[in-house]
């Protein structure tokens, strides 16, 4: 067995795995595969449902919002929440932290005025900006809760006098949310949450319908909601593997209980890190994420031969996005505290070895 510290497609759990290798081949006894039946058959409608059922049970979804699975991954979401949410000729507001969240503004351009509230590019995005000011007249405020690449997640979440509009993708059920603070929520599935290939999607429906724009079917919330996530053919697979993972997540006491364990898994890498003499933290301490921990080699040389010891150990997926560089360990929900441990037992290795 590896120790994934993948930033993604990441980890999932190994019976979810297992669970859904069994499936490809002989879904639930039918003696087909769930990869050959219709998506409008009884028993794929049943797998759907239940996906629904438990991000709404899970992320304690209140009324009055609609829970979508769409394709296209969160990137089409950084045009498809501008295309359904800002007005023609308004104004959205973009908190930029990070290469997603510049991403997501640059679609937002397409469709109206977007004013940047703060920004931490210039640090190479080791901080959230914190004192801005959100512009009354916006349609929304779009931010990215984890930053994936630079280690960084938003601690806590802005109190605004316009509707919230976030990227999760790389955080979304490692921690409790207030959803009913949030007009758009939005995660790729393949970080913390299932496999490449779905995209969860949780609307506030009274946002929806007032841009004064044509939108065309397939990029328009409403027709999704219509069609209960199958105006065509969703991602059967993808939401069937999301739904083994949010059933392992309610097994496991739901996000409260892996919060926890969140907590607990990053405070004990970011100890190490702080301790260890060899190696540094990059984020700014307040804004460490509890998903992905950047760090590096106090000296460059011991980059590779770190990484060398990580292999040896079965470590992997811990080299550090190529604009950070050194090391990212992502912990996401399936990454057990002891494949942390094992981490943790090679650092010290490494100090103790180089000394
Ligand atoms: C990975 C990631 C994305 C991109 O997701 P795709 O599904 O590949 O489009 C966007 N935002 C964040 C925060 C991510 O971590």
């Amino acid at each position: 067995m590896k120790h994934n510290f993948g930033a993604g497609p990441g980890i999932l759990p190994h019976e979810v795995l297992k669970q859904a290798a069994a499936a490809v081949v002989d879904f639930n006894g039918t003696g087909l595969s769930l990869l050959e039946i219709s998506h409008r058959s009884p028993e794929f409608e049943a797998v759907l449902a239940e996906a629904l059922k438990l991000v709404k049970e899970l992320f304690s979804v209140p009324d009055g919002y609609s829970i979508l699975f769409l394709q296209g991954g969160a990137s089409t979401q950084f045009a498809l929440a501008p295309y359904n949410l800002l007005p023609e000729g308004g104004k959205a507001a973009y908190l930029e932290t990070g290469v997603w969240a510049s991403k997501a503004i640059k679609e937002a351009k397409f469709f109206g005025d977007v004013q940047i509230v703060a920004s931490s590019k210039e640090s190479n995005f080791t901080f959230i900006p914190k004192d801005f000011e959100i512009p009354a007249d916006a349609a929304y405020l779009h931010f990215t809760s984890n930053n994936t690449i630079y280690g960084t997640q938003v601690q806590k979440f802005f109190p605004s006098p316009v509707p919230l509009v976030c990227d999760m993708s790389s955080d979304i059920f490692s921690r409790k949310v207030n959803v009913a603070d949030f007009g758009l929520i939005y995660a790729g599935a393949q970080k913390n949450m299932g496999p490449a290939g779905v995209t969860l999607v949780i609307v506030k429906d009274e946002l929806l319908g007032k841009t004064n724009r044509k939108i065309p079917s397939m990029f328009n919330y409403q027709t999704q909601i219509d069609g209960g996530s199958m105006y065509n053919t969703p991602p059967v697979f993808a939401i069937y593997v999301s739904m083994l993972t949010l059933n392992w997540l309610k097994a496991k006491g739901g996000v409260e209980a892996i919060e926890k364990e969140n907590a607990t898994k990053a405070r004990v890498l970011y100890e190490e890190i702080d301790r260890n003499p060899f190696f540094k933290g990059v984020a700014a301490t307040e804004d460490r994420s509890h998903m992905n921990v950047c760090f590096v080699a106090e000296n460059p040389d011991h980059q590779k031969p770190f990484l060398q010891l990580c292999d040896e150990k079965g470590i992997v997926g811990i080299k550090g996005h190529r604009s950070v560089g050194g090391f990212r360990a992502s912990i996401y929900n399936a990454l057990s505290i002891n494949s942390v441990y094992v981490l943790i037992d090679a650092m010290r290795e490494f100090a103790e070895k180089n000394k």
